[in-house]
């Protein structure tokens, strides 16, 4: 995708200095106790394009959590397990203003998938015989779209959370109240935790973008992992919903559905070109990693990635 490689990297080694500038603003997330004990400085930036082009910088081995990236994970599964309609009779579409944990926008039903209520919503809709059979579903959803299996359950961050998660376990039970689902909230609640605890790498998560980016083919033999609508869905949802209350200024800036984590990740996707993930674990006050977000403003003025033109 991109003609001259060399450049190209000169390029992007160019952007990564400038963002590193903000390297020390910011704080890790610490309302996950085991979150505040990762490094502060690791950096990891990967891009994968659909032509299997693949470009690595920083510690892009370095393991952490999918954190809230795993919702993009959920809605797939909710729109595999369910028609379009019976999703977002459950889930809005629409941004909000407020934080990713929420209450408030939760009127008759979430505001959108991005949220912890939306998500908890879309958890509710992956189905399985029990919470281990649904679990394993969604790690091997991550290992088919990332085309890897060194996707791990991190069990250390599960269990902080699950100690942790009042807010969440109200929002579940909230939704449950209101009869969006009928299943034991505290089931729901296990599995969207979960999923927030899939433990991988910034190669693995450009793999999904590059799969996204590429109408939900893979990459080497083309045949079809998520179907193009579904693909567009997310792509819509990611776009105006993916990086909290910032997400519409974050599209004005940068131009690229995204979806940011707490651990300090975004997955950036360019339809028809490239998926891109940046992990930084120092975060603004919305969640989003300071780096992150600075990076991919760069990324995309410099290798003109913003969809707008
Ligand atoms: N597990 C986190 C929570 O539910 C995910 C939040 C995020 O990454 O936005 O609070």
């Amino acid at each position: 995708m991109f003609k001259d490689k060399e450049k190209t990297i000169e390029i992007i080694e160019k952007s990564i200095k400038k963002s590193l500038v903000h390297s020390n603003e910011g704080d890790v997330a610490s309302y996950i106790p085991e979150l505040a004990n990762v490094d502060p400085t690791d950096f990891a930036l990967s891009i994968i394009c659909v032509d299997g082009q693949e470009y690595n910088f920083g510690d892009y081995n370095k393991l952490f959590s999918i954190q809230s990236i795993s919702k993009v994970i959920s809605l797939i599964m909710a729109l595999n397990d369910n028609n379009v309609d019976e999703v977002f009779e459950k889930v809005g579409t629409e941004p909000t203003k407020y934080k990713f944990n929420s209450l408030i926008p939760i009127d008759d039903i979430a505001a959108n998938p991005f949220i912890n209520a939306g998500a908890i919503t879309t958890s509710s809709l992956i189905k399985g015989k029990n919470l281990d059979e649904k679990f394993n579903r969604v790690v091997n959803m991550v290992k088919k779209l990332s085309n890897s299996d060194n996707i791990i359950f991190l069990e250390k961050v599960y269990k902080s959370e699950m100690d942790t998660t009042d807010v969440n376990r109200s929002i579940a039970y909230y939704l449950r109240s209101k009869k969006i689902f009928s299943l034991d909230a505290e089931e729901v609640l296990d599995l969207y935790i979960r999923n927030c605890s899939i433990g991988l790498h910034s190669t693995d998560l450009a793999h999904i973008g590059a799969l996204l980016a590429n109408g939900g083919k893979n990459l080497s033999n083309g045949s079809e992992i998520i179907s193009k609508d579904s693909v567009r869905i997310v792509l819509a949802q990611m776009a105006s919903c993916g990086m909290y209350e910032e997400s519409g200024r974050f599209l004005l800036e940068v131009g690229m559905p995204s979806k940011s984590g707490v651990s300090g990740a975004i997955l950036g996707v360019v339809p028809g070109k490239c998926g891109i993930c940046v992990y930084s674990p120092r975060l603004d006050k919305s969640g989003n990693s300071v780096v992150g977000k600075n990076l991919l403003k760069s990324l995309s003025e410099d290798l003109d990635l913003n969809i707008f033109l």
